[in-house]
């Protein structure tokens, strides 16, 4: 028997809505639900077909599946409707009853309020080093849903209560027939509170919650890192009917710095000197992350790309007490431009300069006499 398309069956087009699709939806359920027709088995079929279109088609996955597709995207072998898309082999097969059914199997009656949690939501910021450095607290505005105050959350109108759900008569769970198997899936009308609103509150058309801009204030801990991850708890998205409401993450990016680079809690930078400050030793000052100086002393003759160490000069450490290390490259940088004297004085310490002086150089071209005559 061919399969009527999943939009005739609800009696909708195919631009519908997800509120004309749920409506839809609704009234058949109401119309043919087993417990309104005990022992009449086409009721029990129309039953069946729309919950099956209804699931379907209130997934956007699978609506769009559908819609491409047709009944073939979800048909394998003789037929039998698999949750997702493509084939599927036997090892898959209570995962995808389990995806498509909600609860295949589950324990009958009891109330899921899960579905109720509210969205988390991801906020990024964009810090500099030295504030990561601090730490610091900043306002962050962000937009969400928020408690609708006029029905404090409860989607009905102050004054009424909600109904039991006529779809599932109260107890959150749908049941119907699957070949061998009695499957039962949370109602799609009241998403398994068992609860309907039939007096809607004006403020946020029964939500519970409304859209709202917020503003709260976050400490960002010192020694952040970046691409450290925070969780404010319960600071997403407002739960509906009484469900929790989401997490917000705190996504950190740290700002490239012009003079420090970090490696976890170290701190790095490369210093130019002079040759002669190379040659001579002197003392330098160079900046650290807390805006302040520090002073490293230069041995006489530091070869270019030494590397110097100030204990406890870098990143906090974000756990634990402490701070990392600063290391300083030195970079012996050639002079250019040489005005006459400079050049004069050059070309005098060039006539003097000896073996003694420049150990490596003797050394390697040594080595490259000895090359040349082999
Ligand atoms: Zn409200
Ligand atoms: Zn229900």
């Amino acid at each position: 028997m061919a399969k009527r398309d999943f939009y005739d069956v609800l009696g909708v087009n195919k631009n519908a809505n997800p509120q004309e699709l749920k409506s839809a939806y609704r009234k058949l359920a109401v119309k043919y639900h087993p417990d309104k027709n005990p022992g009449d088995k086409k009721a029990e079929e129309k039953f069946k077909e729309a919950s099956e279109a209804y699931g379907i088609l209130s997934d956007q996955e699978k609506k769009q599946n559908y819609d491409n597709f047709g009944h073939a995207a979800f048909e394998n072998g003789g037929g039998r409707h698999a949750g997702g898309f493509g084939g599927f082999s036997g090892a898959d097969f209570s995962d995808i009853f389990e995806d498509f059914f909600g609860d295949f199997g589950g324990s009958r009656g009891s109330r899921r309020r899960s579905n109720n949690r509210g969205s988390d939501l991801r906020y990024d910021l964009s810090i500099s080093l030295e504030e990561a450095y601090v730490g610091k607290k900043q306002d962050i505005k962000f937009s969400t849903t928020e408690k609708c105050n006029n029905c404090k959350g409860s989607g009905s109108k102050p004054g009424y209560s909600t109904d039991r759900c006529t779809v599932c008569g109260g107890n959150g769970k749908v049941r119907s027939n699957q070949g061998f198997f009695t499957v039962q899936q949370t109602c799609p009308q009241c998403a398994g509170s068992g609860e309907e609103i039939t007096n809607p509150c004006n403020d946020c058309n029964g939500q519970g919650n409304k859209q709202a801009s917020k503003k709260i204030s976050v400490t960002i801990p010192r020694g952040v890192d970046d691409g450290t991850r925070i969780r404010l708890a319960g600071k997403g998205e407002a739960g509906t009917k009484g469900g929790a409401s989401g997490d917000l993450y705190l996504f950190i990016n740290i700002h490239s710095h012009e003079l420090f680079k970090r490696s976890d809690e170290n701190l790095f930078f490369e210093c130019p000197i002079s040759i002669a400050d190379a040659a001579l030793g002197t003392t330098i000052e160079i900046p650290t992350i807390d805006g302040g100086k520090a002073k490293i002393k230069i041995p006489d003759g530091t070869q270019s790309g030494k590397r110097f160490r100030l204990r406890g000069k870098g990143m906090p450490y974000m756990r634990g007490s402490g701070n990392g290390d600063l290391y300083v490259q030195v970079n012996t940088e050639v002079p250019i431009s040489l005005n006459k004297e400079q050049k004069e004085l050059l070309e005098k310490f060039r006539e003097i300069e000896n073996e003694k002086s420049n150990p490596s150089i003797k050394k390697f071209f040594q080595k490259a006499k000895s090359f040349w005559k082999n």
